[in-house]
């Protein structure tokens, strides 16, 4: 329970839950029914330090999430090379255009090329059905 505003001192605080925007890589979230005080002052939020916790794992979930889908360039080199695919065989096997680009981290992998790659990384032989 906090009684005065940390940023201005008022008394003036509003306690309510909301939906919390966050964005980590340039990917968007709403971190839900985040309990927090409102300062009718100055307008400073200050989260309610029993909800902090489950705010920071809320946080630290969608991170994980975020980075599980992101692919390490240097992975889906290794997966090509693994197949022995040279580029070009790789945009076909992939049905990419450009895989060099995911190669460099310039681009990032469809999802579903992710899953073909994880596919195959685990299954090298089923790359020659893929080949024509
Ligand atoms: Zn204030």
């Amino acid at each position: 329970m906090i009684d005065l505003c940390p940023e201005c001192g008022a008394a003036d605080l509003v306690y309510d839950r909301h939906g919390v925007s966050y964005t980590y890589k340039d990917r968007h979230t709403t971190i839900p029914s985040v309990a927090a005080y409102h300062c009718a002052q100055c307008g400073g939020v200050t989260l309610d330090p029993a909800a902090v916790h489950r705010y920071d794992e809320l946080v630290a979930q969608f991170h994980r999430r975020i980075d599980a889908e992101a692919a390490d360039p240097a992975y889906i080199r290794t997966v090509r090379s693994k197949l022995r695919l040279d580029p070009v065989e790789a945009d076909h096997v992939f049905g990419t255009d450009g895989f060099v680009h995911l190669e460099t981290g310039r681009v990032q992998p469809h999802p579903s090329t992710l899953k073909l790659l994880k596919l195959l990384e685990r299954h090298p032989e089923l790359v020659d059905e893929l080949r024509e």
